[in-house]
């Protein structure tokens, strides 16, 4: 029996995808998008579900419901990570895998935007099982990616690792090593230096170009930070150098919450040991939702969709949010904060220096000529900092927030490289 795919809450909030067309429509309404170009990119190019069998430790057979969605090849070969998750729905991929095309588009990186992600609790699942499933998985995209085609990566529970086994099944079918047919792979297997660290690097960049254009002080800041794996912890970690306050910061379980600030250093090694944020010292235990309305300067949702909604966007209280997860804050609490005269640097901005650095991974690969680590943050600060006075130039150009100025960004460069293709027939 396949397992049980998510049951699609339509036209929801908490529909990722209707949230993700909401801001293209916004955009395309602003830009005066031509409705043509409108129905490709409100269309993902394509979708692929597959049935992925995989022989358990205990020698039973179950079949595992597995995605990978294009959503554009506009720009480029489609790039995007794969997600291990019992809440994956394919309605999910399609929004992160449209987020992926503006994204790559707002940093200007020459890529489409790709997703996948297999319905499992890869915590319930052994080293061996998963290696079978993303063997498996890979194979049955075979005729999908490639270097010049589809590019994945890694997302929610899925790693290093997996990136390594998805490009040696990929290899071994095509008869050449071939490492650009992932990104985010190990250092030593043609990863890039820096890869781990670039979205919570490009992250505490985004916050600290917020707060510039904000006249905001750029240091000292409270910050509170939601999540406290790749992006949320490194990202809290930049922001902990950078001399701001983290006074609270969670994972999945609940948050710790100390006013006077955390030590990063001391919470990140606790959470390497512990696996979990629980007994940290020195610091009282809140829930994720208290974590999201303390006052604050800054606060930086970076774990999952739809944390910040119309239920609680009245509530919050930081002055700037920089969104370190894909699709936290919903349509609808866009027009709250907006309202409430809140800055909001949107995902496909701020978090964006992963995917910056999953290119240069990509260049590299092909070159066969890797780069210092400190040449691999110079070029994507740069490429995060021209990206951020873009996208403010083009809030201030269409009178609107820095979401959909984003969007209109994106949206543009999309449409140009549609327009000058054409549509083969
Ligand atoms: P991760 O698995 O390393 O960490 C996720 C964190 O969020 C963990 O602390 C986990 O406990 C917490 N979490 C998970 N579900 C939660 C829930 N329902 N409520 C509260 N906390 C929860 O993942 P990551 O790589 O840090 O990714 C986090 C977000 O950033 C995702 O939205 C991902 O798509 C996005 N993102 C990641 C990258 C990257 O390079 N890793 C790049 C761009 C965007």
């Amino acid at each position: 029996m396949a397992e049980s795919v998510t049951a699609e809450p339509a036209g929801s909030e908490s529909n990722p995808f209707v949230q993700a067309q909401k801001r293209l429509d916004k955009a395309a309404d602003l830009i005066n998008l031509d409705p043509g170009i409108y129905r490709i990119l409100s269309t993902p190019y394509q979708e692929l579900t597959v049935a992925v069998p995989v022989k358990m430790d205990d020698g039973s057979t179950r079949v595992f419901t597995g995605y990978r969605v294009q959503h554009s090849i506009a720009r480029g070969p489609a790039k995007g990570g794969i997600r291990y998750s019992p809440e994956v729905s394919l309605d999910e991929v399609r929004a992160l895998s449209a987020w992926m095309t503006w994204k790559c588009a707002v940093v200007n990186v020459p890529f489409g935007g790709g997703k996948g992600g297999i319905i499992c609790d890869p915590r319930r699942m052994s080293h061996g099982e998963l290696e079978r499933l993303t063997r498996r998985y890979t194979a049955n995209l075979l005729d999908i990616i490639g270097p010049e085609r589809d590019v994945p990566a890694p997302d929610m529970n899925t790693g290093e690792q997996t990136m390594a086994w998805l490009m040696d099944t990929y290899s071994m079918h095509t008869r050449a090593t071939t490492c650009a047919i992932v990104t985010g792979k190990p250092i030593g297997l043609g990863g890039s230096k820096g890869r781990r660290e670039a979205t919570g690097l490009g992250v505490a960049f985004t916050v600290r170009e917020s707060l510039k254009h904000l006249g905001l002080p750029e240091t000292g800041c409270k910050v509170v930070v939601q999540g406290s794996g790749n992006v949320g912890g490194l990202g809290a970690l930049f922001l902990h150098e950078m001399g701001h306050q983290i006074i609270a910061i969670s994972d999945m379980y609940g948050a710790i919450h100390n006013e006077n600030g955390l030590d990063m250093p001391a919470v990140l090694e606790w959470l390497q040991e512990k696996r979990t944020l629980e007994g940290f010292p020195g610091a009282e235990r809140i829930d994720n939702s208290q974590l999201l309305t303390l006052p604050c300067d800054v606060l930086v949702p970076a774990a999952t969709e739809n944390q910040i909604t119309s239920q609680n966007a009245h509530a919050i209280q930081a002055k700037v949010i920089v969104e370190g997860a894909n699709g936290p804050t919903s349509a609808a609490a866009d027009a709250i904060l907006e309202e409430r005269g809140l800055f909001v640097a949107p995902d496909i901005l701020a978090n964006a220096g992963g995917v910056t650095v999953s290119y240069f991974e990509w260049v590299q690969d092909r070159m066969g000529y890797f780069w210092e680590e400190q040449v691999v943050f110079d070029r994507m600060e740069r490429i995060m900092v021209d990206s951020f006075a873009d996208v403010v130039k083009a809030a201030q150009k269409y009178k609107t927030s820095a979401r959909i100025g984003a969007y209109c960004t994106a949206v543009e460069r999309v449409a140009y490289c549609l327009n000058m293709r054409g549509i083969y027939a």
